[in-house]
């Protein structure tokens, strides 16, 4: 078997309503897919986390030190490809658009094998994931405390016992909405935070301390991902587990946060840490560091597929009675294409999401629907 084409697929919707996190303005979904021929008609499936049209350019110039060779051959095609581009960067786009390349030669390889995923990486713990809501975030023109309110108590009716909510918004603004969301939501829901990067130490300590009395579950990026420092210290400075990671690829950026002790919960996100057989090595780098591993998922149905077989592999850290189980990142805002590109939608039952059961990712895309959301 032989790599014969390597293809991206740019997907793009315009937003009516664009959405905010601290630092950026979401006025259209764009992602980037990636698809890989073989000689033998066996077609593999992935998906690059971030800029999609940056991400497309990269996976364009990788893919002729691709083409002729073995897709089989997972872990060198991985380590050339990188060899080749590890000067140009540790992390960023090499790293993401190699993530897309990864999962499509996982896809391929458990087509070739007549097995999902999770089966070839060694097996899985879990075959249904507890998932969280994503969303929450600042819609432009709209107060944010009551819409963020509004959707979060859409999402617990709909079967979420955890969701997400985005802050960054001013250390007063997000303080009310936290304490509103958690009167609206009650006791038992879990609640999630994230700054995304949009606060320094002064106001991230300020947030933590203020907001423990509401029952935070975890409280994600407060500040930048360069200042590790900065991650340490507000960890020992305020009461809430700190979480972060979505932008640290490569086990070498991994192994240098956890050796700061910059997290209590990593967030990896397949599709941009180095596809599925780099974040295969994170789970150990968690391991031997001792520190909880909860995905990050953002993207289509395909992001969603590979990151579900990554959930089931993580080994509940300990092996106990009463096992904590990684929830999955399930992003509910608007995105037409996340669940129409493929046959048959990824979707919670209650708040729980099963592991796709068939070969390779275990999804069929409807290829018919890529073209409905070319970029103009
Ligand atoms: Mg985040």
């Amino acid at each position: 078997m032989q790599i014969i084409e390597i293809n991206t697929h740019l997907l793009y919707h315009e937003l009516e309503q664009p959405f905010q996190s601290s630092f950026s303005t979401f006025k259209a979904r764009f992602h980037c897919l990636v698809e890989i021929i073989c000689d033998n008609g066996i077609v593999g499936w992935g998906e690059c986390l971030g800029s999609a049209d940056i991400n497309a350019a990269v996976v364009k110039s990788m893919s002729s030190l691709n083409i002729g060779h073995n897709p089989l051959n997972i872990e060198p095609i991985w380590q050339s490809v990188y060899n080749q581009y590890r000067d140009q960067g540790q992390r960023g786009p090499i790293h993401t658009a190699l993530s897309g390349i990864d999962i499509a030669l996982w896809d391929i390889a458990g087509k070739y094998f007549d097995a999902p995923i999770y089966q070839l990486m060694g097996g899985a713990y879990r075959m249904e994931i507890p998932a969280y809501a994503t969303g929450g975030f600042r819609q432009e023109g709209c107060d944010h405390q009551q819409s963020c309110i509004e959707e979060m108590v859409a999402r617990v009716e709909e079967g979420f016992k955890a969701v997400k909510i985005k802050i960054g918004f001013g250390v007063k603004n997000d303080i009310e909405t936290i304490k509103a969301l958690r009167q609206a939501l009650g006791g038992d829901i879990e609640i999630m935070i994230d700054a995304n990067h949009g606060y320094d130490t002064i106001d991230a300590i300020k947030i933590g301390c203020a907001v423990e009395q509401f029952n935070i579950e975890w409280f994600e990026e407060p500040v930048i991902p360069e200042a590790l420092d900065a991650y340490q210290m507000i960890r020992a400075r305020q009461p809430l587990p700190i979480a972060a990671g979505e932008t640290w690829h490569g086990r070498y950026a991994i192994q240098t946060a956890l050796e700061k002790n910059s997290v209590d919960i990593l967030q990896p996100d397949v599709c941009g840490v180095g596809g599925l057989s780099e974040a295969r090595k994170i789970i150990t780098l968690c391991e031997v560091n001792h520190v909880r591993l909860v995905p990050h998922v953002w993207g289509t149905a395909v992001a969603l597929a590979a990151g579900l077989h990554f959930h089931a592999i993580i080994p509940p850290m300990p092996i106990c009675h009463n096992e904590y189980s990684p929830k999955l990142e399930f992003d509910r805002t608007y995105n037409p294409f996340r669940q129409s590109i493929v046959t048959k939608p990824i979707e919670h039952k209650n708040g729980v999401v099963p592991v796709p059961n068939g070969p390779g990712l275990g999804i069929e895309i409807n290829k018919s629907m890529l073209k409905e959301f070319l970029p103009k």
